[in-house]
Parts: structure tokens; sequence; C-alpha cells
């Protein structure tokens, strides 16, 4: 596995920065320029609009130049884009200072630590030592393909899913975390690049320069060949909800959509849309924004953590102890939307450590709704975060890290009511707020 060691190079110096796609609209053929963060195509000639969905992530391709009439080869790149946890272990310092007499005490403790920080990454996707290890720089005008949307553009390689596994586990190794590295707000897709052969070169498609190949030319022109091929394209869902057949709203980067006629939530899957469970924090003002958040149900496996009381036992929270808490069920919390790192994992924390509100009502008509960018299973992986930043005795969490399985068990949505002010969403419920600029930020991501 150590043959992905650095193979990855940052492609955009500016976080940020996504990549363009070029789609014909499926109705009319009009071409239609999307962001790489897109789920909605919207033909602004025929007023179609499609969502954008596949069986697992995005396939893109980069289209080469023109003029070239031998067979070309497209080689499949990991491409990675977010933010990543790391769950470090660490020895603090701790100084006791007496206050009326001047004497410190220093003593070590095992603690964790979680650091975060931005990645975009990309790496080759197939086993070869030979090709190039990355995509290298290309010019970010440069506009991508859905894979499969011209049959004859040539032969695409099967990419493998184990250089994933086998990257994360080195990124962890590197950046010291004794727990799987958590990538959340992240973009992953498949990015192809062409070549060709001529001669007795592999070129590159794009530039049409010969690959630095040291001379192995006829070697991975044989991989070239005898490669799998990979057979992918991108479903159009129609905007029309499944229960009342209505039109379908829909910011364009949503995850979610919601009726306004039958007020349900879908969440799009592979060919079609699947009910999403969503529940009102009503809020009888008027003027009132709704802000997604994740409800999850887990099961941690190695601590008991059923019910509000055992949090407040493990967290040592400062909470009264109360014969209800011990009925109370305990859910884990997590912004539905993009928000940047510090101010994610304490939405997190805060509302895991709030008891569940029990005033929630079901399929209530809401009007504004900030759209849903964060994935349910972004929203799982993070309550790992939360948990171990609640946890009050660190060294107990420390030993049982290595062992500690979160599965989910149940989920829904939940819509908290905010207030806006100039600068601020304010919860109107429990008074915390949230720098618009905060949510500006995550939707860089
Ligand atoms: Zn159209
Ligand atoms: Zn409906």
């Amino acid at each position: 596995m150590k043959i992905y060691r650095n193979l990855y190079i940052v492609i955009n110096a500016v976080n940020g920065s996504n990549f363009q796609i070029e789609q014909q609209c499926p109705q009319c053929g009009a071409p239609i320029i999307l962001d790489e963060a897109d789920r909605i195509l919207s033909c602004k000639f025929c007023r179609t609009r499609v969502y954008l969905a596949a069986e697992d992530i995005f396939h893109f391709y980069i289209p080469p130049a023109g003029g070239i009439s031998e067979p070309i080869y497209f080689i499949p790149y990991w491409r990675m884009k977010g933010l990543s946890y790391t769950i470090k272990e660490k020895d603090l310092n701790i100084e006791y200072q007496g206050r009326s007499f001047s004497y410190s005490i220093t003593s070590t403790v095992n603690g964790i630590d979680i650091a975060n920080k931005y990645f975009d990454i990309n790496f080759l996707s197939l086993d070869s030592r030979l090709l190039p290890h990355s995509l290298g720089l290309r010019p970010q005008a440069m506009k991508l393909k859905f894979v499969g949307s011209n049959p004859n553009e040539g032969k695409f390689l099967k990419f493998s899913p184990a250089s994933r596994d086998a990257f994360i586990n080195d990124y962890q190794t590197r950046n010291g975390g004794i727990q799987k590295a958590i990538f959340i707000g992240e973009t992953a897709s498949v990015i192809y690049s062409p070549v060709y052969c001529l001669g007795d070169r592999v070129y590159d498609a794009i530039l049409k320069k010969p690959l630095d190949l040291q001379k192995k030319d006829a070697e991975v022109e044989q991989t070239l060949i005898s490669s799998a091929e990979e057979k992918w394209h991108v479903e159009f869902i129609p905007m029309l909800c499944p229960d009342c057949g209505a039109d379908l709203p829909g910011e364009k980067d949503a995850l979610i959509v919601f009726c306004d006629n039958c007020h349900s939530a879908w969440s799009p899957s592979n060919k079609n849309f699947i009910k999403v469970k969503f529940l009102t924090w009503q809020e009888k003002e008027e003027d009132i924004t709704y802000l997604p958040f994740w409800q999850l149900k887990v099961k941690v496996g190695g601590i008991q953590l059923e019910t509000y009381a055992d949090l407040i036992k493990a967290a040592n929270l400062p909470k009264v102890y109360s014969e209800e808490w011990t009925k109370t069920p305990l859910y884990f919390y997590a912004p539905a939307f993009k928000l940047n790192p510090a101010l994610f994992l304490r939405w997190c924390r805060q509302l895991t450590a709030t008891p569940h509100p029990k005033d929630l009502i079901a399929n209530f008509p809401v009007k504004k709704i900030h759209p849903v960018t964060l994935p349910i299973n972004e929203a799982l992986e993070s309550s790992l975060l939360t948990l171990v930043s609640l946890i009050a005795n660190k060294k107990h969490l420390a030993e049982l890290l290595p062992s500690l399985n979160i599965t989910l068990e149940d989920y829904s949505l939940v819509l908290h009511p905010f207030k806006i002010s100039s600068s601020e969403f304010v919860h109107t419920k429990i008074g915390f707020g949230m720098e618009k600029s905060a949510l500006n930020l995550g939707t860089y991501l």
C-alpha cells in the first residue's frame, strides 16, 4: 500500500475553486455550464429542471484536444476536496498556579485533540507505478464533461476504489491520527485524463506531448489495452414530487428537496427520489428562516449512551439530574449544511448536549429553508467528533477509541428556527448565534 505515499499534489492554490462541467440539456440539447457541486440542472431555454444522480460518485473527464485520430484512453484519478478532521492523542501540560503564593506545578495528562484542515487533492486510481500520479496542473478554465455523455470518446479505464482507502490510511498516518481521518463537506469524484499511443510513445491528449515514462511506454500501452473498461453515466431524475406530482423547487446544490405542495422532503438515490423524515421546531413569529440539522439515533459500541442521562454522566454536563433524563433518548446532531470547521463542531456539540425538543411537528409547511448541502453519511461521521469533544474522561476515551464503532439506527432532518439580523442568524429557541459569514465560508467547501 506504500505506493500511494506522497503521490498527491494540490491542484488549486485557492480553496473554493471548483471545476466547471459542460453538459447538454437532456431535453433540448442546449449547452449548460454547471459547477462541480451542482446537483440540479436548469435549462434556461426550455425550462427543464432535472436532478443529477448516480449510483456512486460522479465521474467526469477532461476532453482531449482536437485532431487526434488514435484511440483515446482515459486514466482515472480520485479527486477529493473539503475538510478533514483528525483525532490526535496529545500530552497536555496543565499548570496549576497558586493565587497568593508564587508557585506552580506542572503535570502531564493524556489528552485528545481534534485538528482540522482544508484539502484539495487528486491521485491516480489505477494500479500502475508508471502513469502520472496526479492530474498535474490543469487550467481551471478547462471544462469537464460527464463520463458517458459521448459514447465514442474512447476507453475509460476502470478505477480502483481501494486506492481511496489506501489514501485515507496514509493521510491518517501522516497526520498522526489515532482514529480514521474524518472527511466532512468533501467533494469526491473521479476525474479521467486522456492519453493516446503514437509510434512507440504514450501521449498526454490534452497537451499532445509524450508522457515521461522512462522508456516504459510499451509496458504502459499494454496496461491501457488490457485494463477493464468503466461504463458509467449520470442519471437525470425529473424534479417532480413522487407523492403529489408538483414541481420540486430547490437550490442548485441542494442534496434534499422539499415539496411546497404536500410538505414532504426527498433525497435522490440513483434513479429516483426517496422520502426523508423531517420535523420542524415551529416558531410562531414571522420572518423565520429554518436551518436544517441532521438528528441521528446512533448505537455507540463500547460506551453506554442510550439516554440523555448517559450523556450527562459521560460528558460531565452541568445539569441537575432528573428522572426524566433516564427516559429521554439521546440523539446526535450535526448541521446539514456546510459551515466553517470550528463552528460546525460547536453546533454539533451544543445541540447534542441540549435535550431533544418535545414540540417537533412532522411535515410542517415551512417557507424559508436553508439548503441541505451536507449528506447524512458525513453527519454520521461527525458524531464521532462530537463524542470525542464531549466525553469528559479523555484518558478513558483514548483507550476506547480504537475499538469504538458507531452505527446509524435512524435519522431525520430537523428544521430549527432562526431570526436573521444584519450579521447573524440567531436560534430563536436556544439563543445561540451563527455569523452569516460562517455560512458563506462553508459554501466554499
Ligand atoms: Zn433545454
Ligand atoms: Zn408533493
